[in-house]
This record gives structure tokens, sequence and C-alpha cells, in this order.
């Protein structure tokens, strides 16, 4: 009996801390780890794990946070049928928990090394001390026997609850320097209240999102010297096409400058609804440089969408010192002021800064970069895009109406008006004479443009949306 109980002993202080040594508890190696091979049509094989899905194409994440797309139907059946299954269970994880790689860790809890100490200091009396008075003090001692079970049973306990906790840090070994909250979704809803109803809000754990018809609350396009023709039409940034914000920003090891990136698309979404693009064109020039923007920073793309590239300072006239936007990778982008009212502290290459008792943000100025320097954050690229044309996903997209327009040179716009409540009238000026461009739509989506040149000649275009 004596000798059963001291095995018992040994048994529970060399188990014991062996699972304090086995960092990660019961961690499944192949968690996260295991590559899965899609199967192409073609034969191509691609390695990778779901990423994301979108429309009719799936995101693989492959070695080294490369992503690439595939399109559903390009798989082969049986993959194809996986794919399904993924993006049901993505869309079930989406609308209950954040997005796993936007994880924080949990910072280590020190007292699960008190058990770790204790069962050290018994392994070095059983070294130190005579087995006499192991077996008088532990052995043959109810309350020592039951002591070293009841450590026994603690310590398994704690060894086996931390498993989640070490995963996460041992894939991430930079986070408890970089830790961000999760942005609220009411602090975000509280820069969009003063431009609803035209803009509206909704969120799930993962993102916040913002829909609107791309029309601003102020008017648009005079001011404009430097024109493509292209002119504002409603756009449908609403349901799964609606403008969306991370709620967890991660900062990125490398943040990518503006500068050589996101030349296609937005790199945030102010507060009234309207996309900011890149200060830079998709030429590479400044765009309000250049005179391709209107009083109010904007100007339409070949979709006739409606965008900014220059800051949309005067959003701070309604919204006083909340943000003015929000950049794609969910950082907030403030106007004049800080958040407390103070004026600007000096900007870091990304155009932002963390200022006392706040989050990192970026500031809207009216130099270059205007908005954003650098994208502070993670955020993922559109696999089909390549620098310096890539663009942030997801990220709404427009819909045109008519081919794409060239420039008008030496056109300055110097008038826009509604015209009742389904069209606009647009004056421009080329020397002394003026030029229209008249434009309305019907409830079928059958738009009408009557375009009148310098001469008077005038030209009906329809099409049909
Ligand atoms: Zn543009
Ligand atoms: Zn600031």
């Amino acid at each position: 009996m004596k000798n059963i109980k001291f095995i018992f002993v040994l048994f529970a202080v060399l188990i014991s801390a062996n699972l304090m040594a086995h960092e990660g508890g019961h961690y499944h190696k192949g968690d996260g780890i295991n590559l899965k091979t899609w199967n192409l049509n073609t034969g191509e094989k691609v390695r990778g794990n779901f990423f994301l899905a979108k429309d009719d194409k799936i995101f693989i994440e492959q070695e080294e946070g490369i992503i690439k797309s595939i399109n559903i139907n390009d798989l082969i059946m049986e993959d194809q049928q996986l794919a399904k299954q993924k993006i049901a269970k993505f869309l079930a994880i989406n609308n209950t928990n954040p997005r796993t790689d936007n994880i924080q860790p949990i910072p280590v809890n020190p007292y699960k090394f008190v058990p770790f100490i204790l069962l050290s200091f018994l392994v070095l009396c059983l070294f130190i001390f005579k087995e006499e008075l192991i077996n008088t003090y532990i052995i043959n001692s109810k309350i020592g026997i039951s002591s070293i079970s009841f450590l026994f049973f603690i310590t398994i306990l704690i060894a086996c609850s931390k498993s989640e906790v070490a995963t996460t840090a041992s894939t991430n070994t930079t986070t408890t320097s970089t830790f961000i909250p999760k942005t609220t979704s009411t602090f975000i809803d509280s820069a969009y209240t003063a431009f609803k109803p035209a803009v509206s809000t909704s969120f799930d754990n993962t993102y916040f999102y913002v829909a609107s018809n791309g029309i601003p609350n102020h008017n648009m396009m005079i001011g404009i010297t430097n024109w493509q023709q292209q002119v504002p039409i409603s756009q449908a940034y609403s349901g799964s096409n609606s403008w969306s914000i991370p709620l967890q920003p991660a900062y990125a090891t490398t943040p990518l400058s503006t500068k050589s990136n996101f030349m296609k698309g937005a790199v945030a979404i102010a507060v009234n609804g309207i996309p900011i693009f890149n200060a830079l064109n998709n030429r590479g020039e400044d765009a309000l440089k250049i005179g391709e923007l209107d009083n109010w920073g904007g100007h339409c793309g070949k979709g006739d969408d409606y965008h900014y590239h220059a800051a949309p300072l005067h959003l701070s006239t309604l919204n006083g010192l909340k943000p003015i936007a929000f950049a794609l990778d969910g950082f907030s982008v403030y106007g004049a002021k800080e958040p407390d009212g103070s004026s600007m502290s000096s900007l870091d290459s990304c155009h932002g800064h963390i200022t006392t008792g706040s989050v990192y943000h970026y500031h809207g100025t009216t130099d270059y970069p205007y908005v954003v320097g650098a994208m502070k954050g993670k955020v993922t690229l559109d696999p089909s895009t390549t620098a310096p044309e890539n663009q942030i996903i997801p990220q709404a997209f427009t819909k045109p109406v008519r081919p794409a327009t060239t420039p008008l040179n030496g056109a300055s716009i110097t008038d826009f008006v509604a015209v009742g409540t389904n069209g606009y009238l647009l004056t421009y000026k080329i020397g002394t004479k003026n030029g229209y461009v008249k434009y309305s739509w019907d409830a079928n989506n059958k738009y009408t443009f009557i375009l009148t040149d310098i001469d008077g000649v005038a030209v009906t275009n329809s099409y049909q949306r």
C-alpha cells in the first residue's frame, strides 16, 4: 500500500509537470495548417484554404498569405460541392462570430505558473529530503496525500484550458504590443447618424455596413476644369453591395502606400455614403491639382459614379468633431481637429496617429495625400488586380449605364442643377460659349442624355440600365 501511494505521488508530480511544459495544452497540430488542394476542370491544382466568398468566386488563402480567386464553376464537381458548404459555413460564422484572423490573443494568465512552481518545489523536496520525511508527511498523511491529489487535479484543469490562448499567440508573436480594441458599431453609427436616412447602416460581428445611392447631400460638379464628361448617376450601394468597414482593425506588417497602391476602387467611405478614392487618379495624377475635382473634392468615374479624391472636410459642418469617414482598414478618419476639439497633432507617413486616449485614426487635410498616405491596417487585396491598380475587397461595385466618355478639352463646369426629381442639367463653358448635358431617367431605368455642344448641336442618346 505504501509503495502504491509513493508511486501515485511520483506519477502525479511527473504528469502535472509534463502538462505544464506542454505549451499549447490540447492543441491539434493540424488545425489551420493543413492546406487543401482545390482541383480545377483544367487539371490545375490550387493549394490553400477557403478565405472568403463573393458573388460566384471563392478566395483561397495560400502559403505566405497569398490570396487567389477561383470561379466556383471552374472547380471539379466534388470541389464545387465543398466550396458551397464552405460558403454556407462562412456565412453562418460571419453572422455569429468575428473573423478568426482578426481575433486578438488574450494575454496569458500569469496564475497558470503557480501550480508549476509548487510542483517544481515538491520535486526538489523529493530529491533533497530523505524518503522517511516524504513517507511521514505526504505518503502516510491524509492531508499530504489529499493536497497532492488536489494539486494534480487543478494542474490538469489549468493546463488543458489554455489551448485557445496558446494557439492564437503562437501564430502572431507581435500582437501584445499592437492590441487594438474592437470598434463598437455604436461609435461608427454615431458618425453616420447626421446623414440618415439618405445613408443607412447595419452591422454583424465582422463588418459595419454603409448603404447609400451614391448621391451626396451637397451640390456636385461645379468647379471642375478638367472634365472627362462623366456625370453623377445613382448607384446601388446597398444589400450585398453595401460598403464594408471591418470592426476589428489589425495593423499591417508593412502599410501599403497609396502612392503605389489602390488606384482602383475606394480607400474609405465618407459619412454621407460617398466613397473616397486614392488622391491619385488611375493615371497616377493628383486629381485635385489637375482640376479634375469639383468644389466638394469629388467627380464621377467611368461608371458615372460620384466619389471624392480629396478629403471631404466640409462634412465636419454637419458632423462636428465626429469622424468624416472610415477607411476600409477599419480606422476612422477625422477632419481638421482631434476628437477632443484640440487642433490636429502631427501625422505619420500613413496620414494618421494615436493621440492620448484614442486608437489609431487618420485625418483629412487640404494637402496631399489628403486622406490616407498608406494603409495602416491590414486589408485584403482583390487578387484579380495588380499594383498600382490594385483594390481592396470587400468593395462595393458601380454599375455603369453608358460607355465611358472622353476628356473635353478646355471645358469648365459652371452650373449643375436638378431638373425635377429624376434628372439634372449640367452647364459647361469653353471660352465664352456654353454647352449642356441634360439627362434624366424613368421608373424602368431608361436613361436619356441630351448633349448640346457649344455650337448648339444636340445629340440624344438613350440607354437601358
Ligand atoms: Zn475619380
Ligand atoms: Zn488625430
